[in-house]
C-alpha cells in the first residue's frame, strides 16, 4: 500500500488518505461489542507504524455511502488494553498520517453530577487532567506546544453532534455540556477522590480523554468527545458492593439496558455529525493550532518534522514559541 521511510527504529508507513475518510470514530469501552452492521461495511484494516510504535488497527468503513475510519482504543474483541496502556500518541499520529481532520471520540465515564443518570449521553466541553505517567505530548524537548485550550474541544464538531442528536430522535437524553475529569486508572477512584473532583467542578469521571484530546490539538485535528454514562462514581449514591457484577454495584441493575442503548447510538450520531461536515473547509482554532509556529518558520508544513522522534528537518532552527 505504501512506501516505508524513516530511520531504523522509527519506520513510518506513508499512506494515502482515503478519499472521503477525513473522519475517525475513536471507539471507547464497548466498541468491540456493537450490534452487527452498526458501523457499516468494513472495507479494509491496517495498523500504522509510527515513531511511537504501532497504532491500534484502523479500519475503513462505509456506512450508507459515507466513508470513515474507525479505531477501537481498548481492543478488537474485548477490553484488552486499559486506559493507561493505550498508545495515544501512536493512534493520533496514525490518524494524522491517514489524513484525518476530525475525530469523534467516545468514552464511558462515571457520574458525579446529580443531573445525570446512567444511559444519558453528554457532549463534554471541558477537561480536568489528573493522569500521570502517560506520554502526554508530541513535542518532547522541542520548544514548541504552547497551545491555548479554550475551547477545549472543537465547537464546530460539537455543534454538529448536537444537531445530529436532535435530528436522530433516539429518545436518549443528551446533556450539551459537562466537565470530564480524567484519572489515571486502571483502578477506580476512592470516595475522597470523587469528593475532590466534584469540588473541582467535574460532572463525570473517566480515564481516556487525556492526553488524547491534547495530542489531537497538537496535530491540528478537530476533536470532540461523546460520553455515555455508565455508572455512578464512588459515593455519589449509596450503592452497596455487589460481587462479581459489572462495576460491582456502581451501576443499578435497572439501568444496564439504557447504558447499552446509549453506547450503541454513538456511532450513528458520530457518523451523522461527520457526514454533515464532510467536504466543508474547517474554520476553527483546532485547524490552525500550530499556525504561529509555522508562520515564524519554527516548524514546516509536514507534521512529521514537528514531533519528537519524527523525521528531522533542515531549515530555520527551532526556538521557543
Ligand atoms: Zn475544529
Amino acid at each position: 500500500m505504501d512506501d516505508q521511510r524513516g530511520a531504523p527504529g522509527s519506520i513510518l508507513i506513508r499512506t494515502k488518505p482515503h478519499e472521503g475518510s477525513r473522519t475517525l470514530l475513536l471507539g471507547g469501552s464497548g466498541a468491540y461489542a456493537l450490534p452487527d452492521g452498526t458501523l457499516g461495511r468494513r472495507l479494509s484494516s491496517r495498523r500504522v507504524r509510527t515513531p511511537y510504535g504501532d497504532s491500534n488497527p484502523v479500519h475503513l468503513y462505509d456506512k450508507d455511502g459515507f466513508r470513515y475510519l474507525f479505531l477501537s482504543r481498548h481492543g478488537e474483541r474485548g477490553y484488552e488494553k486499559t486506559a493507561p496502556f493505550v498508545n495515544y500518541r501512536a493512534n493520533i499520529y496514525a490518524a494524522k498520517s491517514l489524513g484525518v481532520e476530525r475525530i469523534v471520540a467516545w468514552t464511558g465515564p462515571g457520574i458525579l453530577s446529580a443531573k445525570c443518570r446512567p444511559g444519558d449521553l453528554v457532549l463534554p466541553d471541558d477537561l480536568l487532567d489528573f493522569t500521570r505517567g502517560r506520554p502526554f505530548t508530541f513535542f518532547e524537548g522541542k520548544g514548541i506546544g504552547f497551545i491555548r485550550q479554550h475551547p477545549v474541544f472543537c465547537e464546530a464538531l460539537r455543534a454538529s453532534l448536537r444537531a445530529a442528536w436532535r435530528k436522530g430522535r433516539t429518545g436518549i437524553r443528551l446533556h450539551a455540556e459537562g466537565t470530564y475529569a480524567c484519572t489515571e486508572g486502571p483502578r477506580l477512584e476512592t470516595p475522597a477522590e470523587i469528593r475532590f473532583l466534584a469540588g473541582a467542578g467535574a460532572d463525570m469521571v473517566g480515564m481516556t480523554l487525556c492526553p488524547e484530546a491534547f495530542l489531537a490539538r497538537e496535530l491540528e485535528i478537530c476533536y470532540a468527545p461523546v460520553a455515555y454514562l455508565t455508572n455512578y462514581a464512588e459515593g455519589v449514591k449509596p450503592l452497596p458492593y455487589r460481587r462479581a457484577t459489572l462495576f460491582e454495584g456502581m451501576l443499578p441493575a435497572d439501568d444496564s439496558g439504557r447504558v447499552e442503548r446509549a453506547k450503541n447510538a454513538i456511532p450513528l450520531l458520530a457518523i451523522a455529525a461527520a457526514r454533515a461536515l464532510s467536504g466543508k473547509e474547517r474554520d476553527c482554532p483546532c485547524a490552525v493550532s500550530m499556525e504561529r509556529y509555522r508562520r515564524s518558520g519554527i516548524i514546516g508544513d509536514d507534521f512529521r518534522t514537528w514531533v519528537s522522534g519524527g523525521r528531522s528537518r533542515t531549515g530555520p532552527g527551532r526556538g521557543k514559541g
